[in-house]
């Protein structure tokens, strides 16, 4: 299905992120859920504000309103009542006459205009304004944060901490969205022991299933952890077989490179469409993603830095359209590099490194240090990628280059 293999060499990373997602459909089934259930669900439909926010003109001072009108002849209104916030001045107020009014509050029938109170003085029920004001200072509109009928967000949006609040704060408690994606993670290596086993000679913990988990708790999926499959190559296919049966997609990690235990390949090659790439981007040279019969696969390299840049880059874009997720293209800025880097010409390069702001201004990016594909600090304490391109050669310190930020799924 995915015709890669064929060509020599390296394929360009832009490359192999068009041809995953262009062979991606999209899944169709739709639920309802409330709203506390929605962080990080895709929006089936678009959502039109079913009122004005605010909803209705307001004060945006503690004060008076007032008809400004009322202010070109004379200084001195009387005070005729009050409105508090959820607590208006049920009347109305005539030429001549103010009403005490705090921020928030109902802007009462008749007035146009706030004072705030600073710039009045009150002598029992007379009111004297100190200064002139235009028609509709300190007023607040009705709909001018959003307006009856607007469509807030759209069909595909991923739904933030924020966005909730905003649904919250039209009075919508129901949501149309996508199903939960079912994900399978397996990791592959005799080498690899659960936590809270003994590490025997030459063994090292299982952590690539860790941090997975953690990057897709934030598009909210249902995970099956298959935990730690031996380098055999029944014991593969058996855990591939099931994996494929329960998920929408299969993550595995490890075994995709050419050593002699790697029976992922051959095992893939057997039960569906597999492409093995050899991508010009480093960290994450090799990386697979195909079909098996009923769902996508994604076959990370083991080394758990290559495994976190390759799921971030590659497999988190691929669930997202998957999903049917609007994914915003990624914030990239041009910063100062504060040292030399190391990089030959060749792969494009995802380096990991903080941004900051000298006392000048200026953005600059530092790296998080030794850049191996193993160690994973390097992404822990890093906010960003130095992405620097195929054929660009070492880097000196001074030198401008391009930094990607991270998206929220590291966090
Ligand atoms: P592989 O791609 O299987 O050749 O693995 C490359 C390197 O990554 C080896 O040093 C493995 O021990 C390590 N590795 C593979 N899978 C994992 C994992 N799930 N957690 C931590 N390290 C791993
Ligand atoms: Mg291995």
């Amino acid at each position: 299905m995915v015709d890669c293999c064929s060509a020599p060499g390296l394929m360009p990373f832009a490359q192999a992120l068009e041809t995953m997602l262009s062979a991606i459909t999209p899944i169709t089934d739709v639920e309802t859920i409330t709203l506390k259930e929605g962080l990080g669900r895709a929006l089936a439909a678009d959502i039109a504000s079913p009122m004005n926010v605010p909803p209705h003109n307001n004060s945006a001072m503690d004060g008076y309103a007032f008809a400004q009108a009322s202010l070109t002849t004379q200084e001195y209104l009387t005070l005729a009542g009050r409105s508090m916030a959820g607590q208006p001045f049920e009347g109305s107020c005539v030429k001549g006459e103010c009403i005490r009014i705090m921020t928030g509050a109902k802007l009462p029938d008749g007035c146009d205009t706030v004072e705030m109170q600073e710039n009045c003085q009150a002598e029992g029920e007379s009111i004297r304004f100190l200064e002139k004001r235009k028609q509709g200072d300190h007023v607040r509109y009705a709909g001018e944060d959003i307006a009856k009928g607007h469509i807030v967000f759209a069909k595909g949006r991923r739904l933030s901490a924020i966005d909730i609040g905003v649904l919250a704060s039209l009075g919508i408690n129901e949501l149309q969205v996508f199903r939960k994606l079912t994900i399978a993670l397996i990791a592959t290596g005799d080498e690899l022991k659960a936590l809270g086993e003994p590490l025997g000679n030459g063994d090292i913990y299982e952590s690539n299933s860790y941090a997975l988990t953690g990057m897709l708790q934030n598009l909210n999926v249902n995970i099956i952890d298959f935990g730690v499959i031996q380098d055999d190559e029944e014991a593969i296919r058996q855990a591939f077989i099931d994996a494929d049966k329960q998920a929408d997609a299969v993550i595995s990690s490890g075994g995709v490179s050419v050593g002699d235990a790697d029976y992922t390949k051959m095992v893939l090659e057997q039960l569906g469409e597999i492409a093995f790439w050899k991508i010009a981007m480093k960290p994450g040279k090799p990386f697979a993603f195909g079909k098996l019969p009923n769902s996508y696969f994604f076959g990370l390299p083991g080394n758990p830095v290559s495994a976190m840049v390759t799921a971030d880059l590659l497999a988190m874009p691929a669930l997202m359209k998957l999903q049917n997720c609007h994914a915003k293209p990624a914030t990239t800025l041009k910063a100062k590099s504060l040292s030399d880097l190391r990089k030959s010409p060749g792969r494009m390069d995802f380096q990991r490194g903080v941004l900051s702001q000298n006392s000048a201004g200026e953005l600059t990016v530092g790296t998080t240090g030794s850049q191996g594909s193993g160690i994973l600090t390097s992404i822990a304490f890093a906010n960003c990628y130095i992405v620097l391109p195929s054929e660009q050669g070492r880097v000196s310190a001074g030198e401008m280059v391009d930094v990607r930020l991270f998206e929220r799924f590291y966090s």
